[in-house]
């Protein structure tokens, strides 16, 4: 077994203690990672909490991961030591099923296998990227082009893929009218992202407070959703919005911004469930769907998007410390616009 620090939370509330954990020994197909970056994603407190279901404690989150390759195993071909690589939120799948085959390792009919809280194909309980080392099969491991700096390269493993892989799938592009509803992590991704693929860009936050952000970072148009005056005037106007709260929020009244033929696509992971009434859907055929990070290979084409068009996240680095307080400011609403954990402080008090 192999050795690593990390940061775990052994109860629901926290806080986070420095712990040792164990990766396992390298297979001929694995690569051990010395994890430089990790970013903190709404996902990580949502799991450690239990809101989406039990966890097991000691429970090391992240799953946006930005290292260097520091071995290899016996049959290893992909990646070779000193290679500047990421991984994000899964780390194995089936590799037999049919999505599986089509490179949508997210949507395993048999599960993928998370970076953190699954059990994985040895037996082991999956740890995250809070954590100074990890190992992954190469197939689930992907390069950062030379043009990013793995800081903000982190942050791209899933708030960038699981903003990506909608606007690719759902046809962002010139003459398209998008609606990002939240200015976080995702949200700010999205911003970038719709904007580069040529979309004409909407930001539906809660207030004004991020106005002048909103714009600087690609956006056509802000509004404030606190003010019901922002529904009467933008309603049936969208061809796609892209939910990305992380809290339950009224559908229908979103629904009711869609256009004749809109899909709303729901990115965002609350616990609750979130009412739709049909008739928000029947009269103009709208759709409310849901979508989940991206598979492997649309990982790597979202990271050489990326570097092509210079989009990079906004993001703050933290010493390992501080997590408990970042978290508490990403359930406030008050990050700008993603908090990245220097790795190499994990051991600092
Ligand atoms: P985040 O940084 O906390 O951003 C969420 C944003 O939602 C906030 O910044 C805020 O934006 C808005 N918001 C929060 N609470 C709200 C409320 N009560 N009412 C209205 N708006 C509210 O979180 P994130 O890391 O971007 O993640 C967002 C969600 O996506 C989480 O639920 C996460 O689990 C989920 N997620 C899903 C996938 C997937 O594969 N589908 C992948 C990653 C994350 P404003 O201040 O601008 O209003
Ligand atoms: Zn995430």
């Amino acid at each position: 077994m192999i050795s690593a620090n990390a940061r775990a939370v052994f109860h629901s509330e926290g806080p986070f203690k420095l712990t040792e954990i164990e990766r396992r020994d390298l297979q001929p197909h694995d690569v051990l990672i010395e994890i430089k970056y990790a970013g903190i994603c709404h996902s990580d407190i949502h799991s450690a909490r239990g809101e989406w279901g039990p966890v097991q404690y000691p429970f090391v989150p992240g799953h946006e991961i930005a290292g260097i390759v520091t071995r290899v195993g016996s049959e290893v071909t992909k990646y070779a030591v000193g290679d500047r690589v990421g991984v994000g939120c899964m780390v194995d799948s089936c590799g037999e099923c049919v999505h599986c085959h089509r490179g949508e390792e997210q949507y395993c009919l048999n599960g993928m296998t998370g970076t953190y809280g699954s059990v994985d194909r040895y037996g082991q309980y999956t740890q995250g990227g809070y954590s100074t080392c990890i190992v992954v099969t190469e197939d689930f491991v992907v390069k950062i082009p030379d043009g990013l700096e793995l800081d903000v390269a982190a942050p791209l493993l899933c708030a960038g893929i699981t903003t990506y892989s909608p606007l690719r799938h759902w046809g962002a592009a010139p003459g398209k009218k998008i609606a990002v509803v939240g200015l976080g992590g995702l949200g700010h991704m999205a911003v970038k992202i719709a904007h580069a693929m040529g979309a004409e860009v909407t930001i539906l936050s809660q207030t004004l407070k991020k106005k002048e952000d909103g714009l600087q970072l690609g956006a056509d148009h802000y509004y404030a959703t606190s003010d019901p005056e922002t529904f009467k005037k933008l309603a049936g106007s969208f061809d796609l919005i892209l939910n990305t709260v992380s809290a339950k929020i009224d559908m229908n009244a979103y629904l009711s911004l869609l256009a004749v033929d809109g899909t709303l696509v729901n990115v965002g992971a609350p616990s609750e469930p979130l009412p739709v009434q049909v008739f928000s859907l029947i009269p103009q055929r709208r759709s409310f769907a849901g979508s989940s990070i991206g598979g492997i290979r649309e990982t790597q084409e979202m990271l050489d998007f990326c570097a092509e068009h210079n989009i990079t996240p906004e993001i703050e680095v933290i010493s390992a410390k501080l997590i408990d307080e970042a978290w508490e400011r990403v359930l406030a609403s008050d990050v700008r616009y993603r908090f990245v954990i220097d790795i190499s402080t994990m051991m600092n008090e």
